[in-house]
């Protein structure tokens, strides 16, 4: 239908928008359901029902060591004379522009790539995905590189989550923000007052529990998330919008890993 053309620090790729007919499959029974809580270090910590840590998934030490390199080449591109009103850019600038361009392609392709492996091996292989409803547009005024990018990581992380669901037939879930998915104990159902976020582990007075805090939320997850599948608006309810609205989901970005566009029957 169409092809686009693009450049990015030196880069050029081409996409092309392609119309598939592809029929939507049947919704899964509900057996395996995981519960997923978003962090900071570990970027997604995955739990099932009866308390398995089944995903691990960290932000990568790369990821921080090219951002130290992107803020390098960025003072030194501000060093030089960038384009300004009647005078052009110098060489030098030129060159010190291309090592920015060329560093923040690196890094945003490696982390839409990690994004795109985890979230498709999650519809693929998982029934129910509870997520947390979270206030992005709120988190994203939070100054804070690493949780910048950590909110940054979640929505594009969700975004996909949303359409690869419908495309395998598993449905996503997302808790109400205002759930206390880190303060309720998983094994007593206690949920403490406070837990400050430097307690990574999370320990139950009531019942003696101790377990990770991300693992312990990701529980509280799955279980919330099986109630709702319970619920009188069914399996996925709202979160599963009709095939018609489905053309306009997939983005061209990832055309290189997602083979399918989806249209409606
Ligand atoms: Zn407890």
């Amino acid at each position: 239908m169409a092809a686009t053309l693009t450049e990015r620090g030196g880069k050029w790729t081409i996409s092309f928008t392609v119309e598939i007919a592809q029929s939507i499959p049947e919704p899964r029974a509900p057996e395996r359901i995981i519960g997923i809580d978003v962090g900071i270090t570990t970027l997604y910590t995955g739990a099932t029902l009866n308390g398995e840590h089944v995903l691990d998934v960290e932000n990568p030490r790369h990821y921080v060591r090219a951002e130290k390199k992107l803020a390098h080449a960025q003072r030194i591109a501000s060093r030089r004379q960038g384009p300004k009103k009647g005078t052009a850019p110098s060489n030098r600038w030129k060159k010190a522009n291309g090592r920015v361009q060329r560093t923040h392609a690196g890094i945003a392709n490696a982390r839409k790539n990690l994004i795109n492996q985890t979230t498709s091996m999650l519809a693929k292989n998982y029934d129910v995905i509870v997520i947390e409803d979270l206030n992005v547009a709120g988190m994203v005024k939070n100054h804070c590189l690493a949780k910048h990018v950590a909110d940054a990581a979640w929505g594009e992380f969700a975004r996909q989550l949303e359409y690869k669901t419908q495309w395998y037939g598993s449905a996503l879930v997302r808790v109400d923000r205002f759930y206390p998915s880190s303060k309720t104990c998983s094994q007593c159902g206690t949920v403490k007052a406070t837990l400050s976020l430097d307690d990574r582990v999370y320990h139950c007075g009531t019942c003696g529990l101790t377990l990770g805090r991300d693992v312990n939320a990701a529980i509280n997850l799955a279980r919330q998330g099986l109630a709702g599948t319970n619920s009188g608006a069914g399996r996925g309810g709202e979160v599963r919008p009709a095939q018609q609205k489905l053309v306009a989901t997939a983005h061209p970005d990832e055309a290189s890993t997602e083979t399918l566009t989806v249209v409606g029957a």
